[in-house]
């Protein structure tokens, strides 16, 4: 690999050797390494110790059958996956994903992202993924019930609250999670809260769970705003995706003066001139769970593009908060041509890596999932926190301490960019802040 320092090249092929087929595990390793040149140049240690080589290789790989039983009575096999990565700073933390797409290289992309992810917040959390190919879009609440019971089956003896403690993701919200909870207490006979987090408010959720990434999202959009003399007030907005953290991104924008005009799912994209109108947005999705047409079909302001790219529309800000890789290149272009001033990654990795370089060469203030989502993890910690005390504290409460959190999170990486010679540069000081807290805790650890 041309653009990385030769003291990591050779690791990148290992990476590539052991873990074939799987290329957004590649892609994420690839884009952590590539700003990992000068962090090994003055810490040698580093590589002394082997420390790339470990944290690219998971503590451990599970993977298991999920059979249940569908409405007809037909029995269905789903493939699951938890990848427990990195425990260095603490238990391990992520979230479950289901989607047909979901396969090892997807958890391991998500894994990898989340220790670095993890450590920013400065919480005391390791990292791990997990999830399965199930597709609940259409399934009855009982076929998800069934089938959620059927995996923690499996995956219950694999967790604890200072253990592994998964959370939601793509697929994976409140009505999952309950299901997934109620089933771990049932087998184990433990009322272990802090075992899952994104629980409901009735049995130990925490507020402000469920808006996190996307206030966070919007929180750090801001601080890198702020280092131009600049707000989101005023601004137009466009997000990408209508799930849990498009829906909250949206609401914290319009709370900050902004103005969101388009949103879309995986059918297509709305475009509403009016802004968007949230509560119309949160029944459609929320409690409806229909198509993100059903919004136009309601709203007269608003049209509906079937396909088609939200990157089209005219935007200063765009907020990618759908999936993996949506984002690219010539989209990326486009958004420039159209004067986009900032752009935070809501979802994991939306942008390619062609994308990036198109914003940064562009001078466009750019943020990395691995930071500017990071509010949903921190928040988990936080639910973790008050699980433990056996407490449970106010929205207004958890909102400030989540905002200081996502503070935290921007000068963290602006520091260390600055410290290493790439000031500005979200991406590089995202990657060498997260980097350099989990070496320093491998390093003390010994070789485990
Ligand atoms: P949801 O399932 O709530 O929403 C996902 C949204 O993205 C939906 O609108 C979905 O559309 C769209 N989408 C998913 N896959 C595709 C695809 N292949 N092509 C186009 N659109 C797609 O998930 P979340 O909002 O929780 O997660 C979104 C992203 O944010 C993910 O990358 C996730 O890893 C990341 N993230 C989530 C966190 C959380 O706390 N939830 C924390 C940190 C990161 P459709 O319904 O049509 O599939």
């Amino acid at each position: 690999m041309s653009h990385l320092d030769p003291l990591l090249a050779e690791h990148y092929e290992t990476v590539l050797q052991r873990n074939p087929g799987e290329q957004e595990f590649h892609q994420a390793v690839l884009e952590v390494l590539g700003t990992l040149g000068p962090v090994v140049r003055k810490h040698r240690e580093y590589v002394d110790a082997a420390i790339i080589e470990r944290i690219c290789e998971p503590e451990r790989q599970l993977i298991f059958r999920v059979p249940w039983t569908d409405d007809a009575g037909q029995v269905q096999i789903n493939r699951a996956f938890r990848v427990e990565f990195n425990s260095a700073l603490g238990p391990y933390k992520g979230g479950m994903r289901f989607h047909p797409s979901v396969y090892l290289g997807i958890v391991k992309f998500l894994g990898f992202e989340q220790i670095f992810k993890n450590a920013l917040t400065g919480m005391p959390i390791g990292g791990g993924k997990g999830g399965s190919d199930f597709d609940p879009k259409g399934r009855s609440d009982a076929e998800v019930m069934r089938f959620c019971q059927s995996l923690m089956t499996e995956l219950y003896r694999h967790l604890g609250e200072y253990t592994d403690v998964p959370a939601g993701d793509i697929g994976v919200g409140g009505r999952e999670i309950g299901y997934l909870f109620g089933q771990y207490k049932r087998i184990t006979n433990r009322y272990e809260s802090g075992v899952l987090t994104g629980k409901g408010l009735a049995y130990g959720g925490s507020q402000v769970r469920t808006e996190a990434t996307g206030y966070g999202t919007v929180w750090f959009t801001e601080e890198m705003l702020k280092t131009r003399g600049q707000s989101l007030s005023g601004r137009r907005v466009v997000v990408s995706g209508s799930g849990n953290v498009a829906i909250y991104a949206a609401q914290k924008a319009i709370a900050l003066g902004a103005q969101v005009v388009a949103c879309s799912d995986s059918s297509g994209y709305v475009v509403d001139e009016a802004g968007l109108d949230i509560e119309l947005l949160r029944q459609v999705k929320e409690v409806d769970r229909a198509r993100i047409s059903a919004y136009a079909d309601e709203r007269g302001s608003a049209t509906f593009v079937a396909g088609g790219s939200v990157w089209d529309v005219p935007c200063e800000v765009a907020l990618p908060c759908a999936t993996q890789n949506e984002l690219d290149g010539a989209e990326a272009r486009t958004l420039v041509e159209n004067g986009v001033v900032a752009v935070a990654e809501g979802a994991n990795m939306p942008c390619t890596p062609e994308a990036v370089d198109v914003f940064q060469a562009g001078g466009v203030l750019f943020a990395p999932g691995k930071a500017a989502n990071a509010g949903g993890v921190a928040t988990s910690a936080l639910e973790m926190q008050q699980n433990a005390s056996r407490d449970s504290w106010t929205f207004a409460h958890t909102e400030e301490r989540l905002h200081e959190i996502m503070k935290g999170v921007h000068d963290r990486c602006a520091t260390a960019a600055e410290e290493y010679g790439s000031p500005g540069d979200y991406v590089a000081g995202a990657n060498i802040s997260g980097f350099v807290q989990v070496a320093d805790a491998m390093l003390a650890l010994g070789v485990v």
